[in-house]
């Protein structure tokens, strides 16, 4: 499954050839979430283990689409997972303050500390994707960035973090139908702002974008996958398996335990 969508370094991840349907051969929900279930026993076993061991981070970059999912892709996949080592991050167009810094400035601050796992619910990727599209700063500010963010991503990488990159992939007639259901219902229409139409509306200038970003940036040390984001049960298990995946490369061990302690009663 991960083959399938792991995009090599300098090649073009063709956003727009892939099936935002595909099932990547998970078949049904059922035998997805069955899939999930298993995949979210080991992410918590894991966990506990990278957290114990205290010297690797995983960080999970999510980007996407207006309505591809990303906040219930939270929810799905870490729901049961200990707070106490999770961190997530949402990225907003910046406050003043943060416009006063380079543009990593507020990205780093809120990186995952060493035994944590991180989340990026939209990342630095948007002071390329967002800036362009809506022209925020000039063709050859936003061109240099994917240089800075390779190397950026290389030090992490290099100080103990694993990063994770995925785009969810959501096809446009399904945006519209999550769009729609975000109008109608009362408990979802806070999430709809008019400008997502404005954005709807360039859907496809924005996967050109993402297409040209995701071909700079993927690499070796932080690979991008774009995942197939239709059908939530398929996003949720693939992504949970790319999180127990990059686990269990780092291995996390358990610390030592003190001497003598095999065998200690307690009075
Ligand atoms: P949402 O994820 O729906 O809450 O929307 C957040 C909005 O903030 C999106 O429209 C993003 O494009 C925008 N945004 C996030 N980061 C940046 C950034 N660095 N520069 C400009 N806009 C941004
Ligand atoms: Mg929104």
């Amino acid at each position: 499954m991960i083959g399938k969508i792991r995009i090599a370094p300098g090649t073009k991840p063709r956003i727009a050839a892939r099936d935002p349907r595909d099932d990547l051969g998970l078949k049904d929900k059922g035998s997805a979430y069955a899939r999930l279930d298993g995949l979210r026993v080991e992410l918590e076993r894991l966990q506990q283990r990278l957290y114990a061991e205290g010297r690797h981070s995983v960080l999970l970059v999510l980007q996407g689409l207006d309505a591809a999912g990303k906040d219930g892709l939270v929810r799905k996949v870490f729901e049961g997972l200990n707070p106490q080592s999770c961190r997530v991050a949402s990225f907003k167009a910046p406050t003043s303050s943060e416009l006063a810094h380079d543009y990593l400035w507020r990205v780093h601050a809120v990186l995952p500390a060493r035994g944590e796992i991180g989340i990026f619910n939209r990342s630095h990727y948007e002071d390329i994707i967002a800036v362009r599209m809506l022209e925020l700063v000039p063709a050859k500010v936003w061109q240099r960035r994917p240089r800075h963010i390779v190397e950026w991503e290389r030090m992490l990488v290099d100080e103990g973090t694993t990063i994770v990159k995925v785009f969810l992939n959501v096809s446009k007639d399904e945006q519209r139908v999550r769009l729609q259901e975000r109008i109608d219902d009362p408990e979802k229409r806070w999430k709809f702002r008019k400008s997502d139409l404005d954005v709807r509306a360039r859907f496809d200038e924005y996967i050109a974008a993402y297409e040209e970003v995701i071909e700079q940036t993927s690499s070796k040390h932080a690979p991008w996958f774009v995942v197939p984001a239709d059908h939530n049960w398929v996003k949720a298990a693939a992504v949970a398996e790319l999180l127990v995946d990059a686990l269990e490369q780092i291995d996390p061990q358990l610390p030592e335990a003190e001497a003598g302690l095999g065998g200690l009663v307690i009075d």
